[in-house]
């Protein structure tokens, strides 16, 4: 079998960590296994560089911050191959570049786009155990980039889908995904099995677990997941296309996003146009929008409120405000920080109407006062007060009856 192991950087902290990854690698690979590791930097080591950038200059370009942010994966796969080697096994470890892992242009946030897999096979026929760095790549004019904050999952993913691994495992610091954070959910429960779809809206909508574009791959190219703890030895959770528990589970999950804010985009005309000048202008700066919300028309004016993270919110608000009297034409533009996002995901919602309603009923139980509402196939949002976080995603968790098990 060839098998992809990715590790997070919690994993591989420390000279402990790294060998108990090493000897993990080399069970696999002294059963006859051709074995690839993607591996993260060590613990807080993309933090810590970060701030060590900040201090030297704060508007430091993007291009030199992932020139320096590339060396902290670099580091975790060379002491790697060292610690292997040092237990006797053959291992060679490789950066983007020799890895050749091509991305797109953009620097901080760049999109993997071709890996050309020669070296990395041909080191896995000399009975190699082939360690990638996660989370970078080079792009058309040979710089250095990364792939956005948690990306060394979508290395490992694309990894998996360009060498048709036979398996692709995400270690981390958990066991697995959870219906809920247990850190604020006593009762959560690892979940045995997720559908990608699933698992797309709990990693957006701020589960942590998996890095979204990794589970975006995983889906296109089929590849299954294991996502499990490299600290113990249970089984983890499974991420594929369909699960056995499909019809049963109406709610998988819930996940909660406390990095947001809304904006409320008052007394705009009520015309034609209005929406896509608005967002248009917020595209134009990369602020991603997520809840929308327009307000009916009347005397011919409409409001329009939309949810953005929340290092996004004040830039947002200054953006709008340049237009205002502008291209946009509003009265005014207020914006809220102290507020959340609370979402249940099940791949059992489509076939079981009410989801939603009950989701209400418990939060009017609670007297949590719901600010705005998405919906999807699949899922259900509701922005709330950041205070009543903790309260609701304990009742919604009790509602749906998550701790109990299949
Ligand atoms: N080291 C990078 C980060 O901290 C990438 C990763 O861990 O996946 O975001
Ligand atoms: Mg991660």
């Amino acid at each position: 079998m060839l098998i992809v192991k990715k590790f997070g950087g919690t994993s591989v902290a420390d000279k402990e960590r790294i060998f108990n990854v090493a000897k993990r690698c080399i069970e696999d690979y002294k059963a006859g296994n051709s074995v690839v590791v993607v591996l993260s930097a060590m613990g807080k080591q993309t933090d810590v560089l970060l701030e060590m950038a900040r201090d030297i200059n704060p508007k430091a370009s993007k291009r030199e911050l992932d020139m320096l942010l590339t060396t902290g994966e670099q580091t975790s796969v060379a002491l790697m191959a060292m610690a292997m080697n040092s237990l006797g096994v053959p291992a060679i470890s490789l950066n983007s570049f020799q890895a050749r892992m091509k991305t797109t242009s953009v620097y901080g946030n760049s999109k993997l786009r071709k890996i050309d897999t020669e070296r990395i096979k041909t080191e896995l026929e000399n009975n190699k155990i082939v360690i990638v760095t996660g989370f970078q790549g080079v792009n058309a004019v040979g710089d250095y980039t990364t792939l956005g904050r948690g990306g060394s999952d979508t290395t490992a993913v694309a990894l998996a889908a360009a060498l048709h691994a036979d398996a692709c495992e995400i270690y981390t610091d958990v066991d697995g995904v959870y219906t809920a954070d247990p850190r604020m959910v006593k009762t959560a429960r690892k979940i045995d099995e997720i559908t990608y779809e699933e698992m797309l809206d709990l990693a957006s909508l701020g589960a942590g677990v998996l890095h979204n574009r990794s589970v975006e791959l995983a889906k296109k190219y089929g590849v299954k997941l294991v996502v499990r703890s490299s600290l113990n030895y249970n089984e983890g959770t499974v991420v594929k296309e369909e699960t056995k528990n499909m019809e049963k589970l109406m709610v998988s999950g819930v996940a909660v996003d406390r990095n947001v804010a809304r904006i409320a985009v008052v007394g705009l005309k009520d015309e034609p146009g209005v929406a896509f000048k608005l967002f248009n202008h917020l595209a134009r700066y990369d602020i991603n929008v997520d809840v929308i919300l327009q307000s009916i028309g009347r005397d011919g004016t409409k409001d329009i409120s939309f949810t953005v993270a929340l290092d996004d919110a004040d830039e947002a608000v200054a953006i709008v405000e340049r237009h205002r009297e502008g291209s946009l034409k509003c009265q005014k533009v207020d914006v809220e920080k102290n507020i959340a996002k609370l979402s249940i995901v099940g791949a059992g919602m489509m076939s079981h109407p009410g989801v939603a309603a009950a989701m209400f009923e418990c939060l009017y139980d609670e007297q949590v006062n719901i600010k705005m509402i998405a919906t999807s196939e699949i899922r259900v949002t509701v922005i709330i007060n950041d205070k009543d976080v903790e309260r609701a995603i304990n009742a919604v968790h009790d509602k749906f009856a998550l701790g109990q098990g299949e």
